[in-house]
């Protein structure tokens, strides 16, 4: 598609009401909780931020280290140690930079908080605990040295403390987070965060949902040219479409395959999410 022709495009769509109109101005964070949610939810709106001048901050809050099932595919080891599994982290934190890389995101706004996979609801909900230790690499604070901060400790006060940093760091106009009502442990606790972290800044907050029930998304599979449904879990959220043009459609599915690790287990849900829409929501819940 020319540029020209591209512009045609886009005049031609309706605006998303849930998705403000990006302009030079726009400073977008997505909030990950594993590497890969990133595009799934969001690379057609991290694309159009980018296009229209705009800047965009991606936070990882774990490094995706929690998947026996995954590491044992890529490392060919059946070894369930912590030495693997932080291996496994660090592969999917270099898969989750060329993922960027792939839409144009700079290295400065790729941001790692290296907290543990499967571990963020524990940690939000005693932030006085002691430290966690993950069962899977065994760290009891972030064991990553590309994290922003290596060596936290692995507590809910660290890990509200360290968000608020990235949100003081990159200063976001728009946040897109994950809505509280995702199925997933992880995704819950970073949609409590991202509201409990900007109620009090002035930002507009916008929410997607990845783990949105049984089945879904329907069609299973890479269906390129169709819209995405409106997830089983978020129909009372009023979730609005964001179109996005078929060479932006292609670039997501570009950067998905940058995933080689989440490919080669979750392959028919990953590209699933290719689609020409992605969903947002104004409410958290209903
Ligand atoms: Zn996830």
């Amino acid at each position: 598609m020319s540029a020209a022709s591209a512009a045609t495009w886009a005049a031609a769509q309706p605006a998303s009401a849930a998705f403000p109109p990006p302009d030079p101005h726009t400073t977008l964070l997505v909030v990950a909780p594993h590497p890969d949610d990133e595009i799934l939810c969001c690379a057609g709106a991290i694309q159009q931020v980018l296009a229209a001048g705009g800047r965009v901050s991606i936070v990882w809050l774990t490094s995706g280290d929690g998947s026996y099932l995954g590491a044992l595919v890529i490392e060919k080891s059946p070894l369930r140690d912590a030495r693997h599994m932080r291996a496994y982290g660090m592969r999917r934190m270099a898969e989750a930079r060329a993922a960027a890389d792939t839409l144009g995101v700079a290295r400065s706004g790729q941001l790692f908080l290296g907290y543990p996979d499967g571990g963020l609801l524990s940690l939000l909900r005693d932030p006085a605990a002691p430290p966690l230790r993950s069962k899977f690499t065994d760290a009891t604070s972030v064991p990553y040295p590309e994290a922003l901060y290596p060596g936290h400790p692995y507590t809910g006060a660290s890990l509200r403390a360290d968000f608020d940093a990235v949100l003081a760091q990159v200063h976001p106009t728009l946040v897109l987070a994950p809505t509280p009502l995702d199925s997933h442990p992880d995704h819950r606790a970073a949609g409590l965060l991202a509201r409990a972290a900007a109620a009090h800044r002035e930002l507009t907050l916008r929410y997607w949902i990845v783990h949105g029930g049984e089945g879904w998304p329907s069609p299973r599979g890479l269906s390129p040219g169709i819209p995405l449904t409106v997830a089983p879990r978020a129909r009372g959220l009023d979730p609005q479409p964001l179109q996005l043009s078929p060479a932006e459609e292609d670039r997501k599915l570009a950067a998905l395959n940058a995933y080689a690790t989440q490919l080669k287990v979750l392959t028919p849900f990953l590209t699933s999410f290719i689609r020409t829409t992605e969903l947002f929501s104004v409410r958290a819940e209903p």
